[in-house]
């Protein structure tokens, strides 16, 4: 049993000042596997960042303590962001999906088991203890942007339609408020993979923002995994495309379950533009896509699973029939 302090926030500038005179505190996790020992927990599930609201530039603010069943069940996310409301529901089970938040969803570290088991060396975990995945049991773990160091993958579904839509965090802490563009949330492993995300230690997410953009008409989230439910993902693909005249007038892709952050690739998705919506075109920007992708055995399966998933997410985008998250029978 770990002694720990136990302090609810009263307001957002309340959490920030408490985490600010306290750097051995956590918002909230991981404590129950031993993998974290905060020495204060600072309870911040009270705040008012529980709203969906419309932005004046005809996007949507999301405040960080939104429940994921609540926003995918949103009118406005289901019929303007789909894709969103999509891979929300392909995340987790129903239980959790209830007392999940935007904000932990964000921050929710990888599923490598090594992380998990404290006897083996994780350099996540333990900055230069080594990585146990690189010659061990690698199956789920990454094949684009990986390093020596590490080779985990971010395991939300959230986040890769987050990454399609493009959308911002807004945070704030003892510095004032900023926002971080999705694409720069998340970082690569590198030599520094103890840090997943560029957010400092005593920043509290407030909300996350999407811009007017929702690509409703041609979307899909992708989802393939071991198990039809309560799995994470071995490889999924969120897709945007905006069709004009037969022909793709924009298109954004993004990649989960195979690096450290949703892959996104700006030569595969400029590769499409202005090109007529067939499977020629979706196999060359999935060669793009994958063209840097590096297996560690067990996981290399990925890169032309990923390649395939591609292909068939664009095409279900394109045809505007998205895979159903209920039926989960793949199209
Ligand atoms: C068995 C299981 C299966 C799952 N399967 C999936 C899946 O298939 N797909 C998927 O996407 N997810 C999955 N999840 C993740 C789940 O959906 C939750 O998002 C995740 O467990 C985080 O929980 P939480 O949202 O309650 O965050 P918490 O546990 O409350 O927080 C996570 C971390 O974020 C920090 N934090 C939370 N809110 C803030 C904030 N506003 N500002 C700053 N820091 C904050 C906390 O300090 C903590 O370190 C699964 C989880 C479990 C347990
Ligand atoms: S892949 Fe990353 S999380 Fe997994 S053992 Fe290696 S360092 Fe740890």
């Amino acid at each position: 049993m770990i002694g720990f302090e136990y302090a609810r926030a009263a307001s957002v500038a309340d959490a920030v000042r408490q985490m600010a005179e306290s750097p051995d505190a956590k918002f909230v996790d991981l404590m129950k596997m031993d993998v974290e020992r905060p020495a204060k927990l600072i309870d911040v599930s009270k705040l008012p960042l529980d709203q969906v609201e419309e932005t004046a530039g005809g996007g949507l603010r999301i405040g960080a303590l939104v429940a994921n069943s609540d926003l995918a069940y949103h009118p406005l996310v289901e019929r303007r962001y789909p894709v969103l409301s999509s891979a929300l529901l392909a995340g987790a089970s129903q239980q959790l999906r209830n007392m999940a938040s935007v904000g932990g969803n964000l921050l929710q570290r990888t599923r490598c088991p090594y992380f998990y088991d404290l006897v083996t060396p994780c350099n996540k975990r333990e900055p230069g203890a080594g990585c146990s995945a690189v010659d061990g049991l690698n199956r789920m773990n990454a094949i684009l942007g990986t390093s020596e160091s590490c080779i985990a993958v971010h395991p939300s579904d959230m986040c890769v339609a987050l990454a399609v839509l493009e959308a911002t965090v807004r945070v704030t802490g003892p510095r004032g408020e900023r926002v971080i563009a999705l694409s720069d949330f998340h970082r690569l492993p590198g030599d520094t993979p103890q840090r997943d995300t560029n957010l400092e230690g005593d920043e509290l997410i407030t909300s996350v923002e999407l811009p007017a953009r929702g690509f409703a008409a041609n979307h899909t989230y992708l989802k393939i995994r071991d198990r039809l439910s309560y799995a994470f993902a071995l490889v999924s693909v969120a897709v945007g495309l905006e069709l004009e005249g037969g022909a793709i007038r924009q298109a954004r892709f993004a990649l989960g379950g195979v690096a450290h952050k949703p892959w996104r690739n700006a030569e595969a998705e400029a590769a499409l533009q202005g090109r007529a919506p067939d499977e020629a075109a979706f196999a060359a920007a999935a060669d793009l896509m994958l063209r840097e992708a590096r297996g560690f055995g067990h996981n290399t399966f990925k890169i032309d699973l990923a390649r395939r998933a591609l292909v068939r997410a664009l095409s279900q985008a394109a045809r505007g029939t998205p895979q159903s998250q209920s039926s989960k029978k793949i199209t």
